[in-house]
Formats: structure tokens, C-alpha cells, sequence
């Protein structure tokens, strides 16, 4: 979590995943923007973890 480093708000961010791309999410305002492409999600889908539950069991 980046706190207070959104470029709109202020608030603080959270990296999220979504569709494969690794975004920052505004906590207070939820604007996103793309993440360093180094930066690793800490919060994943349900959707993916679904997909990877799934892919771990085959
Ligand atoms: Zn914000």
C-alpha cells in the first residue's frame, strides 16, 4: 500500500489486479493508474484466484 500517493486526492493507494495488469487503486477516490511494472498485486480478484485454485487442481 502507497499511502497518500494518489495523484487526484491525496488518499492512499492499494495495488490491485485486474485482467492480468497490475493497477494502483485510490482507497478514498478509486482512481486508478498503472503500476511500475515491478510492483506485485497484493489484492487479486476472486475471479483469478478461482482460475489459479482451478489450475492448480488440474
Ligand atoms: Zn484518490
Amino acid at each position: 500500500m502507497n499511502l497518500k500517493a494518489c495523484g487526484r486526492c491525496g488518499g492512499d493507494q492499494i495495488s490491485e489486479e485486474l485482467l492480468g495488469e497490475t493497477e494502483m487503486v485510490c482507497l478514498q477516490c478509486g482512481h486508478r493508474a498503472f503500476a511500475p511494472a515491478n510492483t506485485l498485486p497484493r489484492y487479486i480478484t476472486v475471479a483469478r484466484q478461482r482460475a489459479r485454485r482451478a489450475r492448480l487442481a488440474a
